[in-house]
């Protein structure tokens, strides 16, 4: 297969680029490095199946030759990140989301778009099965990214319907590993990179909020899956073991050694206070589910992290 990742300098979009040349695929990559990093494709440049277009997919995008699969991975992702740049999230879910069905539509190519457990906001419903519609605001710091995510699924759907597009939307849990950036905000890389260089770790309200954190091997097999073997649905693809944030802390604190102390910050407006993905559909479907648990997954990026120390990614990011 050909395939076109846009994101593909992100976090994920690097590894997913990664996982379809492992299995002969070739790839080309889109990013304009808003939030992506050059770094995360450098081992790629030069590798005969992988090209790569240093382009916003929010603009019109034109693509030669054929395509099998596009696989829409470029947002930014991370709170602070889509509170800096709520224009352009807004826009690569709505303008980019639709520029990439039209470039499936035109290649007779399998669209794939990365959703997210936003699209439940502040959930009533514990855990998230698929059907569960939500709780958002709109209105709100995190309407920009929540609000764009829905608009992608339905104009993806509608594209399914209407144009009879082979489609797949994956909503993605928080995930973690390598090839994150070191300030780029989220809970995982904040607590790991202020644990290394012994600053104070900085926990948003009491702690008591949960997540469900999912490796990014794991999270890049499911999605790889979904995409092989899937269906129109949206399907939720995480790890449903749920961890408070307090918890996480505590993790990160033993397996780094740090002499850093949590200190209490307050917590963002509209932050979820419960979040776990129900990943019933996923085990039946893909036969799939996460194999990494939490301290085995946050060693390997604190490994990584390590690696970064001294240069200024772990500074000006
Ligand atoms: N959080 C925190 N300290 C940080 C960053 C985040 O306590 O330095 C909390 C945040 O308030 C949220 C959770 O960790 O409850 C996950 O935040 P993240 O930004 O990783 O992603 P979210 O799941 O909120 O989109």
């Amino acid at each position: 297969m050909r395939v076109l990742i846009t994101g593909a300098a992100g976090f994920l979009g690097s590894h997913l680029a990664d996982r379809f040349l492992a299995d002969g695929h070739t790839v080309v990559g889109l990013d304009n490095f808003v939030t992506g990093h050059p770094d995360n494709i450098a081992h790629l440049m030069g590798h005969e199946r992988f090209s790569f277009l240093r382009h916003n997919i929010s603009d019109f995008t034109y693509v030669a030759g054929a395509l099998d699969g596009v696989l829409h991975f470029a947002s930014p992702a991370s709170p602070i990140d889509y509170l800096q740049l709520p224009i352009q999230t807004l826009k690569v879910g709505s303008l980019g989301t639709h520029n990439a069905l039209g470039i499936a539509l035109a290649k007779k190519a399998r669209f794939f778009l990365a959703s997210t457990s936003e699209v439940y906001g502040d959930p009533l419903v514990h855990p998230q099965p698929e059907t569960y519609w939500g709780n958002v605001n709109p209105v709100g710091p995190r309407g920009v990214y929540d609000e764009a995510k829905r608009f992608a699924e339905a104009i993806t759907m509608a594209y399914h319907r209407f144009h009879g597009v082979d489609t797949r939307i994956v909503r993605i849990f928080n995930t973690y590993g390598p090839r994150m950036r070191p300030r780029d905000g989220r809970v995982v890389s904040n607590f790991i990179v202020q644990a290394l260089n012994n600053e104070p770790i900085t926990m948003y309200g009491d702690g008591s909020q949960t997540r469900s954190f999912c490796y990014v091997d794991d999270e890049i097999e499911g999605i790889y899956q979904l995409f092989m073997k899937g269906d129109s649905n949206p399907m939720n693809v995480g790890n449903p073991v749920e961890f408070s944030v307090r918890q996480l802390a505590d993790i990160v604190i033993e397996l780094t050694g740090t002499k850093s102390s949590v200190v209490s910050k307050p917590l963002p407006e509209d932050d979820p206070k419960v979040r776990q993905p129900d990943i019933s559909r996923a085990r039946k479907i893909l036969k799939w589910e996460p194999a990494i648990d939490l301290p085995t997954g946050v060693g390997r990026t604190i490994d990584y992290f390590r690696g970064l120390m001294g240069t200024d990614r772990m500074v000006s990011e």
